[in-house]
């Protein structure tokens, strides 16, 4: 499947600005570590529109509702981009969304809205405050969801294939 080219990137959010966990950072909670955060959370108000990092075509789009005891994505988007210089996919994560504005299959633009954040602690969102956790994978594209934490041994995806999502996007080719 071919992917437009997308000649640069923006943060999702404006302003973006990450409160942690950051990208590499292990997590725990309630005494048990979830492993490796994968991506970086920027806390934000509820209904902040969320855009597409750069130009490419949503892969994923779906609830994942949490419930009491286990927080979840709540509504998440997947974004397929192709890089200008090695002509690789790579991929864009919006998770804790409360609204998608974008279904699997639809061309986005650079900038373009896909959604807003999700009210912190409901059913859908998960048992966490409203925030944005924003990722960039590298890795081969299996058509399913990818997971927010790495955990040694779990083999669910590798750490390699994730990258530094603002080192990412503040050192792409213009
Ligand atoms: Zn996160």
């Amino acid at each position: 499947m071919a992917y437009p080219i997308a000649r640069q990137l923006v943060f999702p959010m404006d302003p973006y600005v990450v409160t942690g966990p950051r990208f590499g950072e292990e997590r725990s909670y309630g005494g048990v570590s979830w492993g490796i955060h994968l991506g970086e959370d920027a806390d934000a108000p509820a209904g902040t529109p969320v855009r597409a990092a750069g130009r490419g075509r949503v892969v994923y789009s779906a609830l994942h509702p949490g419930s009491g005891d286990k927080g979840n994505w709540g509504n998440i988007v997947i974004i397929a981009h192709k890089h200008p210089e090695t002509g690789k996919n790579f991929f864009s994560l919006y998770a804790h969304l409360g609204r998608r504005i974008k279904e699997r299959g639809d061309p986005v633009e650079l900038g373009e809205a896909i959604g807003t954040i999700g009210e912190g602690y409901t059913p859908d969102n998960g048992w966490w405050e409203a925030h944005l956790h924003f990722a960039i994978y590298t890795g081969p594209w299996q058509g399913t969801i990818l997971p927010g934490y790495w955990k040694k041994g779990q083999g669910r995806t590798k750490k390699s294939y994730w990258r530094d999502p603002s080192a990412f996007i503040t050192t792409f080719p213009a």
